[in-house]
Formats: structure tokens, sequence, C-alpha cells
């Protein structure tokens, strides 16, 4: 495997050199097979003990220097002019198969310059959160960063108690972030954001030409992201803006969540006081965040200020049409209906679902079941018969033939349950890692019905429920 250090090349604004920590007795936890095998490593290699040091941040990288990258980011709002990687460290990347890039970032690797006091550390429960809830979600068929291994450190890491430390190969292809652009816009540096975008565009835009045409790109791929969470009860959590990545890829498994009972303004983050990031905000605090790297392409995109703006502002005006016209296709093609005129019963659906809580998941499921023809219950997921009557005679009067098609490939049988995620964390804590496995199973194909992945359908009983989750530190 050649790997690069394509970012050097950049500006030096934008990184500092790092120093991998090394690790006394590294331990590979799990190790993701099939994205070795998009990445063209054999799968031999990745369980070997010179992958293992390398994982675990223990082997010189023969290629150059780790880098931690520089970014800033507005977090719950407030600017940050200087964040960066405080944990993590970028190893370098590789060219694979389909001639594109790949970025191999390792995560919870010892202290950097951009550590502000904290411990550079990470914690094995929160890494394998990241490894599941990431496969869930390529699993969906949705972008987002990938996890090509948890390597256990051997070494304890304080919160509030002692716990496993580890590292994560955090797999992207490229770790840059709307929060990288703030951070050289903060210093005036206007010629390093035009490398950058060109930088981005040579990664993985191809087509794409000029600034006013990236930022159209990042729009519609943010568009089309948050729509994709959204159409699966997907709540982000912690959409700052150093956790939106401009390749337009989930990034940050942090305080995230898939949704159980249906709730829009559902919060799970401990630290999300005023629901900045509730399920039905997500479309706003996506554009909140696209604008703000607007105002960091102002200078690029025109010479006069005003031309800019407005330039910038065409842009950022396409963003709630494209998420739109994106949710409401998955929706309806959830429903089973193909005549994308029809997004009036998306609006009843998600209200009546509000009404009764519906679980978002099974409720779908139920539906996929119903037009197969196989016997399930709907009146569950309504408040009362009338409702389900009501709303049914509407439904069925859209449905086309290819309906149970469509739904069977748009509605997911299992999703990462936080109360199954949490399960599985706990079951590796006392040297367990079936139920960790058994859910990989169920999340890596989540379209495909497996009767001994029943349990996995189930929604949490009141004991069960996890009604927080915290910031993966
Ligand atoms: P996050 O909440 O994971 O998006 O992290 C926000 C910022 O805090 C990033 O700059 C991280 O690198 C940094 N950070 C989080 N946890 C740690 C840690 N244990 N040590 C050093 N930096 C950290
Ligand atoms: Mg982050």
């Amino acid at each position: 495997m050649l790997i690069e250090q394509s970012y050097a090349a950049l500006p030096p604004v934008l990184f500092a050199k790092a120093t991998l920590m090394s690790v006394a007795t590294p331990k590979l936890v799990i190790a993701n097979d099939a994205l070795a095998g998009e990445l063209g490593l054999p799968r031999e290699w990745l369980h070997s003990d010179a992958a293992l040091e390398m994982l675990a941040g223990n082997a010189p990288a023969a290629h150059g220097e780790p880098l931690a990258m520089a970014y800033a980011g507005h977090q719950f709002g407030g600017f940050n002019p200087s964040l960066g990687d405080g944990r993590a460290m970028l190893f370098g990347d590789v060219e694979i198969g389909d001639g594109t890039r790949r970025e191999l970032h390792l995560k919870g690797t010892g202290r950097t310059t951009y550590s502000r006091g904290a411990d550079g550390r990470a914690t094995l429960s929160a890494m394998l959160r990241e490894y599941i809830i990431s496969e869930a979600m390529h699993g969906l068929g949705l972008p987002t960063t990938r996890s090509l291994a948890v390597v256990e450190t051997g070494e304890r890491v304080w919160r509030q108690r002692p716990e496993q430390g580890a590292v994560l190969t955090r797999v992207a292809k490229s770790h840059v972030r709307v929060g990288t652009f703030q951070y050289l816009a903060a210093r005036g540096e206007t010629a390093a954001i035009a490398a950058l975008v060109a930088h981005e565009i040579a990664r993985h835009m191809s087509g794409v030409v000029g600034p006013a045409g990236f930022l159209d790109e990042v729009i519609a791929r943010q568009a089309r992201l948050i729509a994709g969470w959204m159409s699966f009860g997907f709540i982000h959590g912690v959409m700052n803006t150093d956790n939106m990545q401009i390749a337009g890829e989930t990034i940050d498994y942090g305080p995230c969540a898939f949704m159980d009972g249906f709730d829009p303004q559902k919060v799970f983050s401990s630290i999300d006081e005023n629901g900045r990031y509730a399920y039905d905000k997500q479309p706003m605090i996506g554009l909140w965040n696209l604008t703000r790297l607007a105002e960091c392409l102002l200078p690029l995109l025109a010479n006069e200020r005003e031309a800019a703006i407005k330039i910038a502002e065409e842009c950022l005006q396409r963003f709630m049409p494209q998420f739109e016209a994106e949710f409401e296709r998955r929706m309806l093609t959830k429903l089973g209906i193909s005549d994308l005129e029809q997004a009036g019963l998306i609006t009843k659906t998600l209200q009546q679902m509000a009404n009764a809580r519906a679980d978002f998941t099974q409720f779908f499921t139920a539906l996929t079941r119903q037009v197969a023809g196989r016997e399930v219950e709907l009146l569950p997921f309504f408040i009362s018969e009338v409702a389900m009557m009501e709303w049914r005679a509407e439904w069925d009067a859209l449905r086309g033939q290819d309906a149970l098609a469509l739904m069977a490939a748009h509605n997911p049988i299992y999703i990462a349950r936080n109360h199954r995620v949490e399960a599985a964390l706990t079951a590796v804590g006392e040297g367990n890692l079936l139920p960790m496995h058994e859910l990989l199973i169920g999340l890596q194909k989540p379209f495909e019905e497996r009767t001994e992945l029943t349990s996995l359908e189930l929604a949490p009983s009141a004991q069960e429920e996890v009604l927080q989750t915290f910031c993966g530190t």
C-alpha cells in the first residue's frame, strides 16, 4: 500500500506536524474486511502484526510525517477560531481501485498542537460506537466516513471513571470541513482558501469548476445527505461547522442516534439544551452552516463584495428546494409511491406518526410487509381506528404496481437502535464481542430480513430506552 501525504502540499497554516504516541500492548478489537477490500488491502494484511502496529499508531509513517489538521468551528452557535485535530491525525492518503483517493485518519493517538489541554485519547466504547453507526450509515446507502479498525491500546483513559483506551482508523474522501475554511477566513488567508478549494475539487468533485461551482456542489451534497438522514429517522446531534464535511459524508459520530418513536423535535445530545440540533431543525442548521462556508468564499466569488454576496445567495437559495425534493422523493418511495406530485401525503403521514409516537422504522417495515401480503397489525401505529382508515384509504389510492420493490429497497428492517448499541458496547466491556458482531450483521445489510435477527427489530422497553447520548470523547 503506497501511502502519501497529499495534504502536506497545501499551505502550512493548514496543519501541524504530529507525533504518534507509542502504545505498549495494542490488540485488534475489530477490523473491517469489506472496507479493506474496497481500499485494495488484502485481508491477511489487515490482520497482520505489521497492520496492528500501523493501526495502533505505533508504526513510523514511512511516507512522511502524520499531520494534525487545523480547523475552526461554530460549536452550538459560538465561534471558536482555533480547534483542529486534538486527538486524531492524518496518517496519509491512498489511491483506490477507481483512481480516487481516501484518507486514513487515526483517532485517539495522543496530543497534538490542537489538543487545548485535553488528553488526545479516545475510549474504546466511543470508537466502537463510531464503528457501528458508521457501518449502519453505509449499510443504508448514505455517504459516510468509514471505520477500518479499532485497536485497544491497553492503556487507561480517564473520563468520569477509568476506561479502556483505543484508536480508530477512520477513512474518508477528505477530512476538510466547513470549519477548515473558517480557520483560514478568520486569518485572512485568501490564497490558502483558493488552494483548499482546488484541493477539494481535485480530490472528490470531478467536473466541478470554480468557487461558485464548488459552493453549489457542497450545498447539493449536504441537501441530499440531510434528506437521507431524515428519511431514516437519524439525528446527527452535533452539527457544528467543524463536523460538516465538504465531501458530503456523514462525519463525527458523537451524540447521534436513530429515533425509535417518532418525535420531530427529538434531541438526544446531553449538551444540546436548546434543541438546536433537533431532528426537524437539521435542514435549517445545515443551511446555516453552509452560509458560514459561503462567507468564507466571498473573496473568491467576485471582486466586488456586493456581487460576491449576490452569487453566494443564489447558491444558498438552492439548498432548501434541493433538500425538499430529495426528502419528498425518499419519503414517497418509502410509501411505495412513484408519483412525485403526491408530497401532501408525507406531511399527513409524519403528522399522524408524531401523534401516535409511531416507531419510525417499524412503521415503514410494517407497511412494506402489508404490501407484501403478510399479516401485520397497523393499528398500533395510529392513534385510532378512524385515523388509520382515513390514512389507509389515501395511501391505497396512491400506490403503484412497483410499490413493493420500492418499499423493500428503502425501508430498513434493522437500524442502529441506541439501546442495542449500548448493550453491545456493555457486552464488549465484559469481554463478549458477539452482540456487537450480531448487530453489525443486521446493520450491514439492513434491507435483508433474517429470521435469526428478529430481536434487532424491537423497540426498547421503557427500561431499555436511552434518553441521552454523549459527545464521543
Ligand atoms: P468533537 O466534539 O469530537 O467534534 O471535538 C471537538 C474538538 O475537540 C475537536 O477539535 C477535537 O479534536 C477536540 N477533542 C475532543 N476530544 C478530545 C480529547 N480527548 N483530546 C484532545 N482533543 C479533543
Ligand atoms: Mg468533531
